[in-house]
């Protein structure tokens, strides 16, 4: 596929050209592989102002026309999945297979919003026989969504349909290193949705800034590192903007005597090394206890130096990091560890083809034994890489769980359902799987406690709760509530 093409700011349903342009690299070649448009402050201005001119005539569509036009979406996306899945590992670098799997959630997604839309309401309220009391659940207005560069056009839609469907219009602000996907969005559905409810401006700080701080902005979803959602939060609250924050994770994985190994340390696999680390739900450690820490590692130190890492065209378990800035910090950290002695139980190879000499690479990366207080085992690493940290009662798990500053997943095995039970309550995450892959899905919300973030995606209920705000009505019949 040719990506080396003129790419445009998607705003009031006119594809413009962006004052300034921003390499794309490839990362596993590190190679430029197109330009796209920089937002401004000027280009956010201009799109928010669009949003905000469409919303009465998105927001007075019934329901079920916005459904209806939702589910169009999805089918042209559907369509052209396999060219969107191919666009994405060549901006992020991801395993062809996942990004085809990220497309096909970007299309589930867009049709469970869409049919959710006609399907939530406010609710009848009896407190008064001379009254009717009801709730109304109306849309926020102008939705501002700041995405990362992990899931482009997953993100991209999830936010997207979720604050459609609830009546609201979008200005969506892709990372400046995956704008792609999402350009590529707008222009296969752009006119399948009046002018102005759904504008794209790619851009890096800039963009991001004048967005989360714009006085025309109703409602934030942000997704990104908690640091940054600090930032977001501080300019949100100067114009009292409420914003959901999907934030990183610190998340641990935890294997107990009774648990099937087998199945642990497959799972352990998968969730460590699923989007070549840079998922925020994956694991990043790995809490086995004592009685079964060796036979652990000795099953699972094979199949992590087993994984093949390569471009992602060729479809391997784990592909380049997605930046030269990621792939800096993430081997910072392994770097760190090897000078402070920690044991190095696994690593796989990195590929020797000259072609991907200059891609973004970090071998998966195994070290045991790591202190809990660790740098390695407290900050989010975002990379293949995984610290072992033993342990010896259940207790002493759930505190080592639950001592960073990040609460987003948490993954145990256990096949004793009391222990499973206990540690469910115990563990302050938002989201927790007992022997299997982490949660996810339309059926569940997704979100995180402490640093992890505020507020929930992915579900129905609580996401429609997200992308609306309710209202009180009470309308008396008579007029006995008329006296002082
Ligand atoms: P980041 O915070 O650096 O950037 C995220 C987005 O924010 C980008 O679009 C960026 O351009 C923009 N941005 C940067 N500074 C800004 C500012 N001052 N104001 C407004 N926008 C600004 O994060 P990243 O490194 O791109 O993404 C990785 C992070 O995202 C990890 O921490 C990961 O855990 C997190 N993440 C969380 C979830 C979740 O659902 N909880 C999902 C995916 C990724």
């Amino acid at each position: 596929m040719n990506v080396d093409r003129d790419w445009q700011l998607f705003v009031d349903g006119e594809f413009v050209p962006g004052s300034t342009l921003r390499p794309v690299v490839d990362p596993a070649t590190g190679e430029i592989c197109a330009e796209a448009p920089d937002g401004t402050e000027a280009d956010i201005k201009d799109a928010v102002c669009a949003a905000r001119d469409s919303l009465s005539e998105w927001r007075s569509r019934s329901p079920r026309e916005r459904g209806s036009v939702l589910f169009d979406v999805a089918d042209v996306l559907a369509d052209h999945a396999d060219e969107l899945a191919i666009l994405e590992t060549i901006e992020n670098g991801k395993p062809l297979s996942q990004s085809e799997q990220d497309v096909s959630g970007a299309v589930k997604y867009t049709r469970f919003y869409g049919g959710a839309a006609d399907k939530f309401y406010g609710e009848a309220v009896r407190d008064s026989v001379e009254a009717a009391s009801r709730t109304v659940r109306e849309p926020y207005g102008v939705v501002g969504v700041v995405i990362p560069w992990n899931w482009p056009p997953l993100h991209t839609m999830q936010f997207a349909s979720a604050a459609l469907a609830t009546g609201n219009t979008v200005v969506l602000k892709p990372s400046p290193e995956t704008p792609l996907s999402s350009l590529r969005i707008a222009e296969l559905v752009g006119e399948l949705l009046p002018d102005g409810v759904f504008n794209v401006v790619p851009g890096g700080v800039e963009s991001g800034q004048a967005l989360v701080s714009h006085e025309g902005v109703d409602k934030l979803a942000f997704t990104g590192n908690d640091e940054t959602g600090e930032r977001v939060l501080a300019s949100a609250a100067k114009n009292i903007t409420p914003a959901m924050l999907e934030l990183g994770g610190k998340n641990a994985e935890i294997v107990f005597p009774d648990a099937d190994l087998e199945d642990a340390v497959a799972g352990a696999v998968r969730n460590a090394f699923y989007n070549s680390g840079q998922a925020c739900s994956d694991t990043e450690r790995l809490l086995l206890h004592v009685d079964v820490y060796d036979e652990f590692l000795e099953a699972f130190a094979p199949k992590v130096e087993s994984l093949t890492v390569d471009a992602g065209r060729k479809d391997p378990d784990v592909g380049p990091l997605t930046s030269e800035a990621q792939q800096k910090k993430v081997q910072s950290y392994v770097d760190t560890g090897e000078r402070n002695g920690i044991r190095v139980v696994a690593s796989a190879t990195t590929p020797d083809d000259p072609d991907l000499d200059g891609g973004y690479w970090v071998p998966p990366t195994v070290f045991e034994g790591v202190d809990p207080d660790h740098q390695l085992a407290n900050e989010e690493i975002f990379g293949p890489v995984v610290s072992v940290i033993p342990f010896e009662s259940e207790r002493e798990a759930i505190e080592i769980a639950n001592g960073v500053d990040f609460g987003l997943t948490a993954a145990v095995w256990t096949t004793d359902l009391e222990r499973a039970h206990r540690l469910v309550a115990e563990l302050e995450v938002g989201a927790v799987s007992v022997n299997g892959r982490m949660a996810g899905g339309h059926a569940l919300p997704f979100g995180g406690y402490k640093r992890s973030g505020i507020g929930r995606k992915s579900d129905f209920e609580e996401t429609m709760r997200e992308f609306t705000r309710v209202k009180s009505v009470h309308m008396a019949f008579g007029r006995s509530d008329l006296s002082l």
